[in-house]
């Protein structure tokens, strides 16, 4: 039995995470998420793979979402509404609660102010959420008599898991994103030693190593605050959850440690609505949230308000959140088309932007002209940030977990092409486990082993039990085992024996392995005997052995008898 991995997304890129396992028989998709990036069809994974007649139900035994962001889960309500796809959903409970946020936010940037085609409605997505069944963390959940799933923390954002996936005796993870080191409002991931045919693992800081958390905080925190100390203004594009939550418990501390006066500002209804969620979610935070918990909530921000669109020209420093994070469109670019012509003023950008969002472009190199379409262009010269905290895993947490778990086979998703291939050849050379790390539509081929329980006769047993020793002169220095006391015994060796049996294998029963004198009996049928006799004429048997070995084939003009 194999393991078939069908990438469909998040394969040598960042984007649409999708993976469709099919392990003993079942067809599992983990993740089914949207690219940022593009705006025609590479937005979704290509869901023809798996069936080319539509008929999703009977193709997928069930979907599993590991957490909100878009690109792990925006192509879902699509992939239930309009392509048709009705079995069962799973998530955590922070997920469900979460992701529909999210999606109801990209569908009115892209639909309501963009003006796109609409590719999923408001109804679509509430009908999507109701289908969904929720996870709690290390609770197995039997999908079907088959098929056991169970959730373990991720850390990343708020309801983030691994999923770890069992069918017979193969089984195997899929990480989703994970952080391994814990940051201001989420714990560490966290998983037990399992035994695994197959690891999936995002890839995403492949080949970066990161330094303290503290002094990448301090750095973000300086650069803030020299800018509002000059009376700029300081906009941070990020997702309405996750980084908006850890960056906003970062600055309302810091603004209460320096007595600052100077509004935080957050974009949208949205990111209050979502702050909401996570002081109601405060079991899934980390411990020291969860310790304080009783004197303050973290998350009843004391400096952070609402912001309103007619503050966009207002004169005066400020720092304001808004979504999009990347600056793929929506509030984020309206903002930055008006600040970011001012060289007072501060732009921080998360620590990855995929490819194709403006973020990307002002990260890969500072440029000084941005052209948003033909007849839109924005000069930049305001400064630019880039936060190097993340709730992604660096490479050496990657490497930590994949030796923690030491599976069979590692497959590398979620990452850029290049530094998976070096993350990939020390998995290989360092761990000695095998690795792939496949594009978009490829399917991986995991060999597993499959044990198989099977029952030994008395008689079987009986003649593996002779033990087969024969003298040597020679002493040899493994024979120093205790059993071996004396010196006449230090001179036996035991030859490795090869013992023959029969494998039955009969419907409905356990296996057997027999001796060959029970075969009959066991299939209940009486012993049948053959004989051959062969005869030739006499003259020409002594022509024969006259001029050939005795040993030669028979004569071809010799007949056969047969009795019974
Ligand atoms: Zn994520």
């Amino acid at each position: 039995m194999a393991i078939e991995c069908l990438v469909l997304g998040a394969g040598q890129e960042v984007g649409k995470s999708c993976v469709v396992v099919s392990i003993g028989g079942k067809r599992i998709m983990f993740d089914c998420g949207m690219h940022m990036g593009y705006l025609d069809h590479r937005r979704y994974p290509d869901f023809s793979l798996i069936s080319e007649t539509g008929d999703f139900n009977s193709a997928l035994t069930c979907i599993i979402i590991t957490h909100f962001h878009l690109d792990h889960v925006g192509a879902l309500p699509y992939f239930t509404e309009v392509r048709g796809y009705q079995g069962p959903i799973f998530m955590t409970y922070p997920t469900k609660a979460m992701a529909p946020l999210m999606l109801e936010d990209y569908r009115k940037v892209m639909v309501e102010r963009r003006g796109e085609e609409e590719q999923f409605s408001h109804d679509h997505i509430v009908d999507c959420m109701k289908k969904v069944t929720t996870l709690d963390l290390k609770q197995t959940v039997q999908v079907d008599k088959d098929l056991q799933i169970r959730a373990y923390y991720a850390g990343h954002v708020l309801g983030a898991a691994m999923i770890y996936a069992k069918v017979g005796d193969t089984a195997m993870v899929y990480t989703g994103d994970y952080n391994m080191t814990p940051d201001r409002h989420l714990g560490a991931a966290q998983i037990d030693r399992l035994q695994l045919d197959l690891l999936i693992t995002e890839s995403t800081y492949a080949t970066t190593i990161r330094d303290s958390k503290y002094a990448r905080e301090r750095e973000f925190l300086k650069a803030v605050h020299k800018c509002i100390s000059g009376g700029g203004k300081v906009l941070i594009p990020t997702f309405a959850l996750g980084r908006a939550q850890e960056l906003c418990i970062l600055l309302d501390d810091y603004w209460e440690r320096m007595n600052l006066k100077i509004p935080i500002y957050f974009s949208a209804g949205l990111t209050i609505q979502a702050n909401k969620y996570y002081k109601m979610l405060i079991g899934w935070t980390s411990q020291k949230i969860k310790d304080t918990y009783a004197i303050r909530n973290t998350f009843d921000f004391k400096h952070v308000c609402p912001f309103d669109r007619s503050l966009i020209n207002a004169s005066g420093p400020c720092v304001l959140f808004a979504t999009p994070g990347m600056i793929s469109g929506g509030f984020s670019l309206e903002v930055f088309k008006q600040w970011a012509p001012s060289e007072k003023n501060l732009v921080t950008l998360p620590g990855y932007c995929v490819a194709g969002t403006i973020g990307h472009k002002l990260m890969s190199g500072k440029p000084t002209r941005i052209d948003i379409d033909k007849d839109t262009h924005i000069d930049v010269r305001c400064q630019i940030h880039q936060l190097s905290f993340s709730p992604h895993t660096d490479a050496k947490g990657i490497m930590d977990l994949v030796e923690f778990l030491s599976p069979k086979h590692v497959i590398l998703v979620h990452g850029e092409k290049p530094k998976m291939a070096t993350l990939k050849g020390r998995i290989q050379s360092e761990l000695g486990i095998q690795c792939n790390d496949p594009a978009n539509n490829e399917t991986v081929l995991i060999p597993t082993t499959q044990n198989v329980k099977i029952n030994a006769t008395k008689m079987f047993m009986r003649s593996c039990s002779h033990a087969d020793f024969h003298s040597v002169k020679n002493s040899l220095p493994c024979l120093s085992d205790s059993s071996f006391g004396d010196s006449e015994a230090s001179n036996l060796v035991r030859n490795e024996k090869v013992v023959e049996g029969i494998l039955v294998m009969e419907k409905t029963k356990t296996a057997k392995i027999v001796c060959e004198d029970e075969f009959l009996q066991t299939l209940h049928v009486e012993e049948h005997k053959v004989q051959f006799e062969y005869s030739c004429p006499a003259e020409k048997c002594r022509e024969q052995v006259s001029c050939q070995s005795n040993s030669g084939p028979p004569p071809s003009d010799g007949n056969f008898s047969e009795t019974c």
